[in-house]
Order: structure tokens, then C-alpha cells, then sequence
């Protein structure tokens, strides 16, 4: 039976650390939304919101959701487009105020709270040399991100962010504390990896692996009569590009810098980013970007500038501005290009508002993946048997529109 507190709701906070809000409290409404990203604010209710401080106030939180017999919860960065963390009488663990980061150059592993984003982590790297491929927004929560794969920056070459997970402690349904990387409890690394919002625990800690840093990038501005020319002309090298470009278009409205046209133009931009340690190596391998057919109509090139992160991060605030209320429709796609070329146009022409934009980002070419088929017993403390590699990758399309 719960206990009660003086002013007529369940008791409990003084088990934590951190702040425990009940439904009935007047902060409820900002501890529910508060630090969601999105401001199109979900009609869902917890119960309660406990922003835990501590491993111990997670494994509190997690006894006292069984005592008051609540479903669980939980927000990292808050940047899921959907609010996933809000869910109906749950127990919402917010992590918010959690925040280890740390590097240590011997060993080659950082450590960080769920709720540390990949922008604050590249941050903590970047005296090092060393980089995360986080979310491509630097305020995307690397505990969301990681668990449902992670497209981070070039995950065409270098594969899914959470490939670079060395391991993880987490807290399980029965409120104890575990650690899991590939000797000791292989099955939860392995769910860890890929589950997105239906793990069935709470990561409390991440044991990430950095790479090395370089970046040079290669942009051309077309305009979007080019479509045609431009996409099919993509989709004939994309698949022999360096696997150290990541390559991504946007149909967006942008001002083209002495065009006295007109302030905005309806435009095709092909963004291409080089993670390679040297100039030469850089330049040789974004060669290809210049053998467009379209080249000369292209509104601007920059070709082979050295850029950084925070650069590149400046763009994407840019584009994802905090405070809006975003709509998002995506596409998973395969398919020669004679198919997918005109079957894409529609969602680059047709951006319904100024500040809607289309992205296409390449996934190819096909990299051979290794995949585990989980032979599962009825609780979670399954063998996991490699069944060889597969082929995966596609085409990928994101058509956003913010919604003031
Ligand atoms: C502007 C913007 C840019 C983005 N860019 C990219 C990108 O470049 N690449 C990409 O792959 N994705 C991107 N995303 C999507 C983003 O990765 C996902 O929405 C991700 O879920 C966000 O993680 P979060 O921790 O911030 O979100 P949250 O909303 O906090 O978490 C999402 C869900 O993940 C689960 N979860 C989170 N933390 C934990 C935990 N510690 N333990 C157990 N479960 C947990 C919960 O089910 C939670 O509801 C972007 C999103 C936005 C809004």
C-alpha cells in the first residue's frame, strides 16, 4: 500500500536524491514536458516524474514503480520527435540531471550518462583529437540515440553509431544494477544495440568508443530544376563513393548569397562530408562531387573546405531550431534509380511551407553486417548465435516541416 504525503499525494521523495513529481503537484506540468524537444506537447499523463540524480534513485524509482504498480518510463535527451518518455501512468524517469562524461586516453573509452548529448560529448573529446559520431543535431540525447542504432555522422562508412557501444551499465525491471558488454551478459548488449524504446531496462551508463578527427566538406547549392539531373547522377556514384563520405541532399528555400533574383530560392543542396585524416586523402576522395552534369548551374560550390564540427553543428541548429513544433514523415526505400529518382521528386518540389525541407541521405553501398539470431529462453538470459553476415542499406528520405 503507498504511503501518503501531507499535501494529499503519494509519498516516496524523500527516497531520492533527485525530485519526485507527482500528477497532482503544481510543477507536474513542466517536469511531464519540459524538456521535451518537440513543442507539439503529447495529450499523455504519468503518473509521476522522478528526475533521478543517481544510480541509487533509479533503482529507488524502479522499487517504488512496482510498489504503486506503475509502467516505467524513460527521457535522456528528450529529442525523441514523438515524446516516446510520455506515456500514460508510468513512473517517467527523466535523466536530465544526470551528467557524467569522461575520456580516458589510455583505454580509448568514454563514459556518459544517457542524458549527455553527442554535441556536449564531442565537446569533452575534441582537446584529445578524438570525435562521437552522435545524432547530426548536437543536442539529440546519445541515450535515445544510441539504443535505437544511431544514424549518426557517417553512418554510411562507419556503420551505426551504436556499433561503437563497448558497453553499458543498466538497471532491470527488478531494480538491480548490471553491467553488460560482449563476455558478460552478451544477450542485454545485444538487445541494447538496436531496441530503441522498447529496452526492457534502463541504461544508467554508456562505455563509448571514439574515433580519430578530421573533417573537409564539398557543397553545391543547384536549383531545384535541376532535380533530374543531379539525382540520377547521385544515384550512379553513390555506391562507389569513399567510405569516408557521408553525402546527403536537402530540398529546401534558401537565400542564395548575390543572387538579386529573389530573397529566397527554391533550392537542391548536395552535402558531402570527408572524415579522412589528410588534406590529399580528402580531396581525392571528394573528387567525384565536381563530375555532376549539372556543375555549371550550380548556384554555389565550395569545394574541399576544411570545416569542424561546431561548424557543422551551427548548420543543423539551424535547420532544427528549438521551440518549433515539428511534423516528420520518413521513407525507407530501395529500388533502382530509374524508380526512386521520380518516385522522391514530389517530396523535393512540393515542400508545403517555407521552413519545410526534404533530406535524402545515402546509406550505400551495401556493408555486410553481422547479425545475431536470439535463441530466447522466457526470460531475457538467452544465448545469442551469429548467423552470418547480411546485406543491408538503402536510400533513405525525411521529408520535416516545422509548425509554428
Ligand atoms: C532535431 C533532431 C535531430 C535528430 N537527428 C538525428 C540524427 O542525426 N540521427 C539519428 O539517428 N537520430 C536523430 N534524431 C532522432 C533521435 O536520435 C531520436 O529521437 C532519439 O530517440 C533521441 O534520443 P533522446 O535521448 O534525446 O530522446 P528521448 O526522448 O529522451 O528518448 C527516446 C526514447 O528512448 C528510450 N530511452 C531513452 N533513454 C533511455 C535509457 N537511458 N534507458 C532506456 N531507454 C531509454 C525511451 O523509450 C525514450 O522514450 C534527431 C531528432 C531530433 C529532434
Amino acid at each position: 500500500m503507498a504511503d501518503s504525503g501531507s499535501d494529499g499525494v503519494p509519498g516516496s521523495s524523500g527516497k531520492f536524491r533527485g525530485t519526485l513529481t507527482w500528477r497532482e503537484e503544481p510543477q507536474y506540468e513542466e517536469a511531464r514536458v519540459g524538456r521535451v524537444f518537440n513543442s507539439r506537447r503529447p495529450q499523455r499523463f504519468p503518473r509521476a516524474v522522478l528526475f533521478a540524480e543517481s544510480v541509487e534513485d533509479v533503482i529507488a524509482g524502479v522499487r517504488l514503480a512496482h510498489e504503486h504498480n506503475l509502467t516505467i518510463s524513460v527521457r535522456s535527451g528528450g529529442h525523441s520527435w514523438d515524446a516516446w518518455s510520455v506515456r500514460d501512468g508510468s513512473l517517467l524517469f527523466d535523466f536530465g540531471r544526470m551528467r557524467e562524461m569522461s575520456y580516458d586516453s589510455q583505454s580509448g573509452v568514454a563514459t556518459v550518462s544517457p542524458s549527455i548529448t553527442g554535441g556536449e560529448l564531442n565537446s569533452c573529446l575534441d582537446p584529445f583529437g578524438m570525435f562521437f559520431p552522435g545524432g547530426h543535431c548536437p543536442d539529440v540525447g546519445l541515450g535515445g540515440f544510441l539504443l535505437q542504432g544511431g544514424m549518426g555522422w557517417n553512418t554510411r562508412g562507419w556503420g551505426w553509431a551504436c556499433e561503437r557501444i563497448a558497453a553499458v551499465d543498466l538497471v532491470t525491471a527488478e531494480g538491480k544494477l548490471m553491467h553488460a558488454d560482449e563476455r558478460e551478459n552478451p544477450d542485454l548488449f545485444w538487445a541494447v544495440r538496436g531496441s530503441g524504446p522498447g529496452f526492457f531496462a534502463i541504461v544508467v551508463r554508456f562505455y563509448l568508443r571514439p574515433r580519430p578527427k578530421a573533417l573537409t566538406r564539398s557543397t553545391f547549392v543547384y536549383p531545384m530544376e535541376a532535380y533530374d539531373q543531379v539525382m540520377h547522377w547521385l544515384h550512379g556514384i553513390h555506391q562507389s563513393l569513399d567510405s569516408s563520405v557521408e553525402l546527403v541532399t536537402i530540398g529546401l528555400q534558401l537565400p542564395i548569397p548575390g543572387d538579386a533574383e529573389s530573397a529566397m530560392r527554391h533550392s537542391l543542396v548536395v552535402h558531402t562530408l570527408c572524415f579522412a585524416d589528410t588534406p590529399e586523402v580528402a580531396r581525392a576522395a571528394l573528387a567525384p562531387m565536381e563530375s555532376c552534369p549539372a556543375l555549371a548551374q550550380a548556384l554555389v560550390r565550395d569545394i574541399c573546405v576544411p570545416t569542424s564540427l561546431q561548424e557543422e553543428y551551427e548548420e543543423q541548429r539551424r535547420q532544427n531550431p528549438a521551440g518549433d513544433r515539428f511534423a516528420a514523415d520518413n521513407l525507407w526505400l530501395s529500388g533502382p534509380a530509374k524508380h526512386m529518382v521520380p518516385m522522391l521528386k514530389p517530396c523535393f518540389e512540393s515542400l508545403p511551407t517555407a521552413r519545410t525541407f526534404a533530406l535524402w541521405y545515402s546509406m550505400a553501398p551495401l556493408r555486410p553486417l553481422l547479425t545475431w539470431r536470439c535463441l530466447c529462453s522466457r526470460k531475457f538470459t538467452s544465448r545469442c548465435t551469429p548467423s552470418g553476415p547480411i546485406r543491408h542499406t538503402m536510400p533513405v528520405a525525411a521529408h520535416g516541416s516545422t509548425i509554428r
